[in-house]
């Protein structure tokens, strides 16, 4: 999850974001991945720029569990709680650890720095955040952003389940160590999960969905090299390449 990090070190990793996971010109021509889809991005644990009506409402029902869930004391520190948000259609489905400070003081994943990367990571694959579905293992935030612990995960994991279920994602890529870990039930490395395709089992009588395991924005934060930000780009493109998308044209800086 984002740690405190000193104020030169965030300008110049703002700086690089600038140049690097940005303003890419797609090399043919970008294809949305629901062209019926493209609308704002949502409000605050609201489910927009959906086709399926059904969808929208379970997700949003599930929103509203969360909202009022006191499963574990998470639920009496959080500010707001972090049900998740995107496409109830999208094809791609990002999976975080749990919501940081700037999270859970809006009440929407993948808005602080972390996020930011995450958006121009997204931008840079040619897709619009609306687009997609973006989730966490953990919908309430963990005290000065610690790892989620086991009896936490047990308690939210049902819900980001069931928005599994419901999405039916083709793809979902886990970012981090702790979403790579508890989707495919393993103690491995991140190092050893990412770059390939993995399967995660949504059910009995479901089929596979293929995961694809990435660092963490965050972790890429405090990480920041052009080794890291390479990795992170080859795992995106096989993921589009999967899903028969462009790979737009441009470099890790
Ligand atoms: N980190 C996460 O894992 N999730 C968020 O929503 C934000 C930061």
């Amino acid at each position: 999850m984002e740690k405190d990090t000193d104020v030169t070190k965030v300008i110049k990793q703002h700086l690089e974001m600038e140049q690097s996971f940005s303003g890419f010109a797609p090399k043919g021509k970008t294809v949305p991945l629901n062209p019926q889809q493209q609308q704002n991005n949502p409000l605050p644990g609201e489910i927009k720029a959906m086709t399926d009506p059904e969808k929208t409402a379970e997700l949003q029902k599930i929103a509203e569990e969360v909202q009022q869930c006191r499963k574990c004391d998470l639920g009496s520190l959080r500010t707001n709680a972090v049900p998740g948000e995107g496409n109830s259609n999208a094809r791609i489905m990002f999976v975080g650890e749990g919501p940081g400070a700037d999270e859970d003081a809006q009440g929407r994943p993948f808005v602080g720095r972390a996020g930011q990367l995450l958006d121009r990571i997204i931008k840079a694959c040619g897709l619009k955040r609306s687009e997609v579905f973006i989730g966490n293992i953990l919908k309430c935030r963990p005290p000065e952003n610690r790892d989620p612990r086991a009896d936490e995960i047990i308690n939210c994991l049902p819900y980001l389940q069931r928005q599994i279920e419901i999405i039916e994602p083709e793809i979902i890529v886990a970012l981090g160590a702790h979403a790579a870990r508890t989707l495919l039930n393993t103690t491995k490395s991140i190092g050893q999960l990412r770059g390939q395709f993995h399967e995660y089992y949504a059910g009995l009588g479901r089929p596979p969905i293929k995961l694809m395991a990435t660092y963490h924005t965050a972790y890429l934060l405090r990480n920041y090299s052009q080794e890291n930000r390479r990795r992170v780009w080859e795992d995106m493109k096989k993921v589009l390449t999967e899903l028969g998308l462009p790979i737009p044209e441009h470099s890790t800086g």
